[in-house]
């Protein structure tokens, strides 16, 4: 881990003097396409024509060059345009992105199928590993030409689904709110507050429930025909073929979940009924279900510049390698956290290959949610950073139950600090982030299983899928009420849920990782060091293994095993007393 400072030199010299590494300063110039094709054919005829596994790894490193130059150039002005959405500029480039790049995908698939077929695999395989041929081999089996049509009639279908959410309209005495916004009164700590909230929450969702159904059945339809097309029975296969699930497949996470309904179920259980005493009430209605004190939750106190350097004190103390990084990212303006009228919503970790470069983006609004951006999206950033000096570029391509241990754990690791944002409510603070860490869980298993029903049986009414929503509720999480609210009581909660209509398949991630996260949690209790040293290390092995190997390489153990959650549940179990 002492090699950092080594790769900033090398980086230096790829893009000059140290005053281009600033943000503002990095240069930008749009990716033509024609140029690109050129390029890219060239680099295809060389690696064609090259006479040995060693030689097609020098043409090999030509395609990381172009590939980084390409990610750099987007993702900076991706960034430009999102913090400001009105220079007319970067929005253009941005609409011109949206248009060249499933081209640039195409060129990418064209070369990599080259790799795939050469006559030196096994040499190329030795260089840049298993796992990437096992990548190549599950995106040539989720496209093909004759899907195209379905897949940009999918696209219209999921920004349907996004205009209509972001599009929503709430009246809040005179005020307008749209639905994030509303979510802050949904956890007020006045309940007559939450009640009338949660009730225009409610009503949103009962007003456009048939077009949501309309969207979504249109969205399992259209999945199903480009899964049939490739030759599957239905869409989870391919589902998981999108997502590089290149380790466990549906068998595994089938029997993953039985282990949460069997022994995570009652533990978190166990926590909402410690949680309804201490608020005092006689039954938890949804209308509780992110409220952790009476008084409400705790909040950071300080300006967001404070919070910022409060920030950096941080991670000079945690270990010498946030220490440098935390400087890098300052120094380089890697960061653009504050609120404005013009930025888009949201907040997210980018990264800049060719200046190994982290971006942090997020709106802070004076929630805990700020803290987050502080240590979630940093834990990423950090494991980008790390992992940018290995030169197989392949090693990059993190799936995201790995990529979310990185940013997961790194919400644990920072505990010790936490009195610096929270003051007297640090102790407060940690209950409930360990508490909605650990109740996340069973609705993220719920969210998955519901999926896999859906899918399974494409050819379900709406109103059946609602009915298996609300069967699932009672399996995951029978603690909580309905009771007053009837379109959720009947099963239409889940159409709030983004993931379920944009990104199927996509959230059993999270509950692997925070099944790792609780481990680090485990582990730095009983040896903070030696727990770092794991995360460093996991952090730079990067995608370099599969992911069962990668847990396992790093002392952790394979959340799929037998037994596992039961072992943890005990363990966690002996923190609440
Ligand atoms: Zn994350």
């Amino acid at each position: 881990m002492t090699s950092l400072a080594k790769t900033h030199i090398m980086i230096l010299k790829k893009v000059g003097k140290e005053e281009d590494m600033k943000f503002s300063k990095m240069n930008y110039q749009r990716i033509q396409l024609d140029e690109l094709r050129n390029e890219a054919t060239q680099i295809m005829n060389q690696f064609e024509a090259a006479e040995s596994g060693a030689e097609q790894f020098e043409i090999h490193k030509k395609y990381y060059a172009l590939k980084d130059e390409v990610a750099t150039t987007v993702i900076i002005a991706r960034i430009r345009h999102d913090i400001d959405t009105a220079d007319e500029f970067y929005n253009q480039e941005n609409d011109y992105y949206d248009e060249i790049l499933p081209e640039i995908k195409n060129l990418e698939t064209t070369y990599l199928k080259k790799v795939f077929e050469s006559p030196y695999r096994n040499e190329l395989e030795e260089k840049i590993g298993k796992v990437a041929f096992t990548n190549m081999d599950l995106k040539f089996h989720s496209i093909d030409e004759k899907i195209l049509p379905l897949m940009k009639q999918e696209n219209a279908l999921t920004s349907e689904y996004a205009n209509l959410i972001a599009g929503a309209k709430i009246d809040w005495k005179g005020e307008e709110l749209n639905l994030s916004l509303l979510r802050k009164y949904m956890t007020d700590s006045d309940r007559a507050v939450r009640a009338m909230a949660c009730k225009k929450y409610e009503q949103f969702f009962q007003e456009n429930g048939e077009e949501l159904d309309r969207i979504y059945d249109e969205l399992v339809k259209n999945r199903t025909e480009q899964a049939r097309i490739l030759g599957f029975e239905n869409y989870i296969e391919l589902g998981y073929n999108r997502f590089n699930r290149n380790c466990y497949r549906k068998e595994e996470v089938e029997a993953f979940r039985k282990q949460i309904k069997e022994y995570f179920v009652p533990f978190a259980t166990k926590l909402h009924i410690k949680r309804q005493e201490r608020l005092g009430l006689n039954e938890l209605s949804f209308i509780d279900n992110d409220v952790y004190f009476k008084d409400g939750n705790p909040a950071p106190a300080g300006t967001p510049e404070e919070i910022m350097e409060n920030g950096r004190k941080m991670y000079h103390e945690l270990s010498k390698e946030t220490k440098e990084f935390i400087d890098f990212m300052m120094e380089n303006e890697l960061f653009d956290v504050l609120g404005r009228k013009t930025k888009k919503a949201g907040g997210y970790m980018e990264f800049l290959p060719q200046y190994n470069a982290p971006f942090v983006f997020a709106n802070f609004n004076g929630t805990s949610g700020d803290i987050d951006v502080i240590t979630h999206e940093m834990g990423h950033a950090l494991q980008g950073y790390i992992s940018g000096k290995d030169p197989i570029r392949e090693h990059a391509d993190i799936t995201m139950e790995t990529a979310e241990i990185h940013s997961m754990s790194m919400e644990f690791f920072t505990e010790p600090w936490m009195s610096l944002f929270f003051d007297e409510q640090t102790e407060d603070y940690i209950q409930s982030h360990f508490e909605s860490c650990a109740v996340f869980i069973p609705y993220g298993c719920m969210v998955d299983e519901f999926q896999h029903r859906v899918y399974e049986k494409p050819e379900m009414t709406p109103a059946q899928r609602h009915g298996v929503w609300a069967e699932l509720e009672k399996a995951y999480r029978p603690h909580l009420s309905y009771k007053g609210y009837p379109y959720f009581e009947k099963g239409g909660f889940w159409q709030k849920q983004l993931h379920i209509y944009e990104l199927p398949f996509y959230y059993i991630d999270y509950c692997i990782a925070q099944i790792c996260a609780f481990q680090y949690k485990i582990w730095m209790d009983e040896n903070y060091k030696e727990a770092w040293e794991s995360y460093l290390h996991l952090c730079e092995l990067s995608a370099s293994d599969y992911f069962v190997n990668l847990v396992e390489e790093a002392g952790l153990e394979n959340p799929f095993k037998e037994g596992i959650v039961k072992k943890m549940v005990g363990k966690l179990e002996e923190k609440l007393n």
